[in-house]
């Protein structure tokens, strides 16, 4: 069997690797903390559960959709953005018609974008701490990642002079991700009105604004986007959303983009000769349930999210080690930099490679059970994620068992 190219430069994803080891060590009587979730171990909201079962005896929700979504949902997702974001799509600039397109997930719809958007050859920025898939779909399309590197200590905020020295005149677009998988946290405002202003200077340039996360906040300020400073941006934004996290809904495999109507209708393209339209049972029960019951979803949600922001943040301090912690906000992760840690300076000197992240993560989840995902596969060397998604007292013990490590390995 000879396998293509493409398929074998694609990366597989790092999860199944952890979770491989994970299986291995409960299925040795091993107990283990499982940091590297990347949902959230709720149940979605009533409501929407109901909206569901309501569907199940309707024969058209076991029949094809429409290859772009069915029009109500795709006119309610985009009211919704509107309303949450307080923007218009309608009149926001000259001659721009929008559309929304619902895809398999928001990762489908992020394929899709970059499928109708590249030529091989094209470059596309992207900013790291990253989302894993973001290079392995620019690649997968034939177009080349763009990397512009950001520092925990700017709390994983690129600065926009060094995205702008990356521009060349095969930049066909950046990806923003605000609130940030793995970095939990969302560029201020004024980061997005100085991106806004930086913009106007390249209106050829394309943004994927990945808002998966939007909701997902737990202390002020709230995530803001650059085309809220100026509404006659958004021609040049391909907003990405879905249900995943904001309806705690991984599996049920919606996810949407708003665009300029020609970017849409080529992706629609792509997905009628791929995966054809996402599931109609859940589309009819998105039709039904009303949207702004997400808000009494999210209350429990973001005060476990706050209460174990909390223990993050105070282990660090009790530990000496506050100039290693950065202060989360949204999303559900936080990223260790190892690299700032006092141990890591020893360990560095003992080992050859560059990124000792997959080393680190190893060890502490041999020594202590914490599982954790190596940073590496999200573009910043010598880190790991942590999903804050475990229940508070058994975060907090999870904490204790990472510092007795981290402070182990200073003493060492
Ligand atoms: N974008 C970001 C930033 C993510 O973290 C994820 C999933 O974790 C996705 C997109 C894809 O989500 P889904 O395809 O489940 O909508």
């Amino acid at each position: 069997m000879i396998l293509s190219s493409r398929s074998k430069e694609t990366k597989a994803s790092i999860t199944l690797k952890v979770n491989e080891k994970i299986t291995q060590m409960t299925q040795a009587g091993k107990h283990v903390y499982n940091m590297t979730s990347g949902q959230l171990p709720f149940r979605p909201a009533g409501e929407f559960i109901t909206a569901i079962s309501k569907q199940l005896n309707f024969l058209k929700s076991y029949q094809y959709s429409p290859v772009a979504g069915m029009p109500k949902l795709r006119q309610k997702f985009m009211q919704y953005v509107e309303s949450k974001r307080g923007i218009n799509f309608t009149g926001s600039s000259d001659d721009t018609q929008f559309d929304c397109i619902i895809s398999n997930g928001s990762k489908h719809s992020i394929y899709n974008v970059f499928g109708a958007l590249l030529d091989p050859g094209d470059e596309v920025i992207i900013l790291t701490p990253y989302w894993v898939s973001y290079p392995e779909i620019v690649k997968f399309w034939g177009g080349v990642p763009i990397i512009v590197k950001s520092h925990a200590f700017d709390a994983y905020t690129p600065p926009i002079d060094k995205i702008e020295k990356t521009i060349s005149n095969r930049t066909k677009a950046i990806i923003l991700n605000s609130p940030n998988n793995p970095a939990g946290i969302h560029y201020t405002d004024e980061w997005m009105k100085n991106f806004a202003e930086f913009l106007k200077d390249y209106p050829e340039l394309m943004v994927v604004s990945d808002e998966l996360y939007s909701e997902l906040n737990y202390f002020d300020p709230k995530p803001t986007y650059f085309y809220q400073h100026d509404p006659g941006l958004l021609k040049q934004t391909i907003i990405i959303d879905g249900i995943s996290k904001s309806l705690a809904s991984t599996g049920l495999r919606i996810g949407f983009c708003i665009a300029d109507a020609r970017l849409t209708a080529a992706m629609a393209t792509i997905q009628s000769q791929t995966t054809s339209g996402p599931s109609s049972l859940i589309q009819n029960a998105l039709i039904e349930f009303d949207f702004e019951k997400m808000d009494g979803f999210f209350n429990p949600v973001k005060e476990q999210l706050r209460e174990c922001a909390q223990i993050v943040m105070r282990a660090f301090r009790d530990a000496n080690l506050a100039h290693c912690y950065y202060q989360t906000n949204s999303a559900f992760y936080y990223l260790l930099d190892f690299s700032r840690m006092p141990f890591f300076k020893n360990m560095e000197k003992e080992h050859e490679e560059e990124d000792l992240s997959s080393y680190i993560v190893d060890e502490i989840l041999e020594k202590t059970g914490v599982a954790l995902v190596p940073g590496s596969s999200f573009g910043y060397p010598n880190s790991a994620r942590m999903s804050m998604t475990l229940e508070v007292a058994v975060f907090e013990e999870a904490i204790g068992k990472l510092m007795a490590y981290i402070l182990d390995k200073k003493l060492s």
